[in-house]
């Protein structure tokens, strides 16, 4: 391996004695250094980090070392842990209906996977039995409604489209009602995005929400952006009050500090993550497996 690990870091800073008694401050301030470059090359929001760090600085110092760990793993510890927590204890879930159909509001910039998601999605809670339907309201980038096609093909699922001529809040309202007719108990809603955020977009997705009411708004980010990823969660939010957030390709080289700053930033839950381009490609959020990647 071309870096060293935090732990090996962790290691050669705070030694490697086993049950050292409890941690100093000098310790873990040396400690702290080699955690923030380790969250900073992961791409964690230089505010967050620092909150971050403060708050497990005040945890360390004083600490126990465990008779079964060295300084450093015992910091990692420390750290895992507060990362976890930060990131939500555990998996976040869809926010079901009471009243089928479910509709679910994906939103986010172009290009950050909201359409494969649809498919993924789709398919995903397919399996668990519900009956969804795909509405293609992304009226303006070419060829994004074949696409949406394409992939309720692949997943064997209905896709309502109306083409590119219609607002796409009707088109979204339409989807609604076709769904009602046709009993889809779920309705996944694929809108448009933009290259970067803007007021008509914004406007748009404002209204849309306002008209269907939809029961769960997840905003779909791409992990490869960094750092950029918590300015477009934060405007979104502000705007739409999501509920959740998908990261997306993950399976590239991201570390996933976006995971970290966008929770922190917004409060929000990361509720799945996409691992590829296929069909199958996603998983839940597990906010310990995303700790572990972000300390690399
Ligand atoms: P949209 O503009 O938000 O609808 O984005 P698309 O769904 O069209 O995705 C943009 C590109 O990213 C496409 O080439 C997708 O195949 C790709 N993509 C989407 N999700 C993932 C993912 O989790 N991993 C990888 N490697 N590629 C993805």
């Amino acid at each position: 391996m071309v870096f060293e690990s935090l732990g090996e870091k962790l290691q050669k800073t705070l030694g490697k004695l086993k049950g050292k008694g409890k941690l100093n401050e000098k310790d873990v301030k040396a400690a702290m250094r080699e955690v923030k470059l380790a969250l900073l090359e992961a791409d964690v929001n230089f505010k967050v980090v620092k909150n971050f760090v403060n708050k497990v600085k005040e945890r360390a110092v004083g600490h126990e070392v465990m008779e079964s760990l060295t300084p450093g793993q015992q910091v990692i510890k420390i750290v895992n842990e507060e990362l976890t927590n930060l990131m939500g204890e555990k998996e976040s879930k869809i926010n079901f209906a009471d009243n089928p159909p479910t509709v679910i509001m994906l939103c986010g910039l172009q290009g950050a996977g909201k359409t494969t998601l649809s498919g993924k999605l789709g398919n995903l809670l397919k399996k668990k039995g519900k009956n969804p339907l795909l509405v293609a309201c992304d009226i303006y980038r070419p060829a994004a409604i074949k696409q949406l096609q394409v992939v309720g093909e692949q997943a064997k699922i209905p896709v309502f489209t109306m083409g590119d001529k219609q607002d796409p809040v009707n088109i979204a309202k339409a989807g609604l009602e076709h769904a009602n007719k046709n009993g889809n108990d779920l309705v996944i809603i694929d809108t448009a995005g933009r290259l970067h955020i803007d007021e008509g977009l914004m406007d748009e997705l404002g209204n849309m929400k306002e008209s269907i009411n939809p029961n769960e708004i997840l905003l779909v980010v791409d992990a490869m952006t960094g750092q950029d990823a918590v300015s477009v969660a934060e405007s979104f939010n502000d705007k739409l009050n999501i509920d959740g957030v998908v990261l997306t390709k993950l399976d590239g080289d991201a570390r996933g500090g976006a995971a970290l700053s966008i929770r922190a930033v917004t409060g929000k839950p990361l509720k799945f993550v996409g691992m590829g381009e296929k069909l199958d490609d996603l998983e839940p959020f597990h906010p310990d497996r995303m700790a572990s990647r972000i300390l690399g």
